[in-house]
């Protein structure tokens, strides 16, 4: 069975969205840890966690993947900026446990013309000094787009990241479609390349989820502006190889799509019925 869902609003619980994710024929959906812009994340409801445990067990939802805001600038020239990137994601990894062994997924940061050596070895330092041996989420680094200084828009970079992590099965990668292709990545034509590539560079048995979603833009743009599946320059076509490659087929598929509700049902409907059982 496909692995699939969509991201959904935190605001009203876990038990709403995952009364939501069902309603929509999904099995998994990502969240914000807290409002994007970063603020103080609202105390934790105990049980409304315990119901949705409950809830996601019965109903056999699999992976869920968290998301940092995507203000947090781990790598930035501001020491101010940086702790605050630092105790954010610490803030939510302890928060994280109380769902434990799922995935928190963060976008490295921009080096805010430090450079990329600079910025990689900022973005190493806050992950080891952020990273457990107890915890039991698994951190993901998201490939981006490379817009402006963004680090890890490509294979490259991240695997330079991972190369400084002392806990190393605490880490992992998030491929998102839309940024891989923005990045130069030709995963329409040439899928089996690119998975080569990333195998070959970071190791597929990192790969821990997909942010599938269409771009509006053509390759190598580095926009990073989301389109609607099959309404971009990606098309369903190639989307249709990437959810049924073998490498990649087993993984949690999440829509970071434009959409309300109706929209991503529609858009799951349409991925369950290209996927091949
Ligand atoms: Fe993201
Ligand atoms: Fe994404
Ligand atoms: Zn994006």
């Amino acid at each position: 069975m496909m692995n699939i869902g969509c991201h959904l609003s935190v605001a009203k619980g876990f038990m709403a969205m995952g009364r939501d994710a069902l309603a929509i024929n999904a099995n998994t959906f990502q969240f914000f840890t807290r409002n994007p812009r970063g603020s103080k994340a609202k105390d934790l409801n105990r049980p409304d966690i315990a119901a949705f445990l409950e809830f996601a067990a019965e109903n056999h939802f699999t992976t869920l993947l968290a998301h940092a805001p995507y203000t947090l600038n781990p790598c930035s020239a501001d020491q101010k900026t940086r702790d605050f990137a630092l105790e954010t994601m610490r803030d939510d990894l302890a928060r994280m446990e109380f769902l434990p062994g799922n995935l928190y997924n963060f976008h490295p940061g921009s080096h805010v013309g430090q450079g990329e050596d600079v910025g990689i070895a900022l973005i190493i330092a806050q992950l080891n000094t952020l990273l457990t041996q107890q915890q039991t989420t698994t951190v993901l680094l998201e490939t981006m787009a490379g817009k402006g200084s963004e680090i890890g828009r490509s294979f490259q970079e991240l695997r330079r990241i991972l190369d400084g992590v002392v806990l190393q099965e605490k880490i992992g990668v998030c491929l998102d479609t839309c940024h891989v292709h923005d990045a130069g990545y030709d995963i329409v034509n040439d899928l089996d390349g690119v998975l080569s590539e990333f195998e070959e560079i970071i190791g597929l048995d990192r790969l821990r989820a997909i942010h599938l979603n269409d771009s509006m833009n053509p390759r190598g743009s580095r926009k990073d502006r989301h389109a609607r599946i099959g309404h971009g320059h990606i098309g369903l076509e190639a989307i249709s190889r990437i959810i049924n490659h073998p490498r990649l087929r087993h993984l949690p598929f999440l829509l970071e799509t434009p959409n309300e509700l109706p929209g991503y049902a529609e858009e799951i409907a349409l991925l369950r019925g290209a996927y091949r059982e």
